[in-house]
């Protein structure tokens, strides 16, 4: 019987027939996979932790009937963090969706895989940073997935952008307030574009547009290394990353409107 090892994230759990749990993992080079947890596993402490969603562990798995089965887990980081607070976990629920959506089976996982990781512990370890964690992950997940947005200048006179702007989310680049008035004066712009498609235009701060540039160019390891001192920016900076990675993907995610409900359930 082949065994073998491999450092993977616990993306979804489900439960299986009576005893048994079917564990989406995915792993740096071996991209996205199932494997199959027997039931007497679930009463071995240091293994149940392991297997927890979100959890980082080491498995080691062996081959049978065509079936990848978890001999044993490990947890290499369990984020503790995201345990106690219901929203982080939801949170986490909808950063494993994106990964699970952005990977496929079988295919190294590429930035998708340490982007998760960074933002999982990000997540876990700091407070009072969840919107700005959730706004990057979304923003950089829409660059790996192949839109990244034009963000250095405005799309129409070409010039850097400083002040106040407008994401074109559609055509992924910034437009300067100037540039914008003078396009509405042309011709008002319609909701629905004449291919069917909702021109969203998500207005930034100068500071929201600096992150959002920030995060679209940064070194894959300093994706989150930024700030946002003010409440506006952030709050802009936000809606655009959502905005954006959602409308490029075309769907939405339950997960993140059970993140939503619960959000305005708690405020
Ligand atoms: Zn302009």
């Amino acid at each position: 019987m082949q065994h073998y090892t491999a450092d993977a994230l616990v993306l979804r759990v489900q439960e299986h027939g009576a005893n048994d749990k079917l564990l989406t993992l995915i792993s740096a080079d071996g991209g996205r996979f199932v494997a199959m947890l027997k039931g007497g596993h679930s009463t071995k402490h240091r293994e149940a932790a392991a297997t927890e969603p979100y959890t980082w562990s080491n498995f080691e798995f062996y081959e049978k009937n065509g079936f990848k089965w978890v001999k044993s887990a490990s947890a290499l980081e369990t984020f503790p963090g995201l345990r106690y607070d219901v929203e982080k976990l939801f949170l986490a629920a909808y950063f494993a969706d994106i990964v699970y959506e952005l990977s496929d089976e079988r295919a190294p996982a590429g930035e998708i895989l340490p982007l998760c990781l960074n933002a999982l512990y990000l997540l876990s370890a700091k407070t009072g940073e969840d919107t700005r964690i959730k706004a990057a992950f979304e923003l950089r997940a829409a660059v790996i997935a192949g839109f990244c947005p034009t963000v250095g200048a405005c799309a129409d006179c070409g010039r850097p952008i400083s002040g106040d702007c407008y994401l074109d989310v559609m055509n992924g680049a910034l437009v300067c307030e100037p540039c914008l008035s003078a396009r509405t004066a042309l011709s008002p712009l319609p909701e629905i574009g004449e291919s069917g498609t909702r021109h969203i235009l998500c207005p930034l701060t100068g500071s929201a547009a600096a992150a959002l540039f920030y995060v679209a160019q940064a070194e894959a390891k300093r994706v989150f290394s930024f700030r946002l001192t003010d409440a506006q920016s952030l709050d802009l900076f936000a809606r655009a990353g959502e905005a954006y990675l959602l409308h490029h993907l075309e769907r939405g995610f339950p997960s993140l409107e059970n993140y939503r409900r619960l959000c305005s359930f708690r405020r």
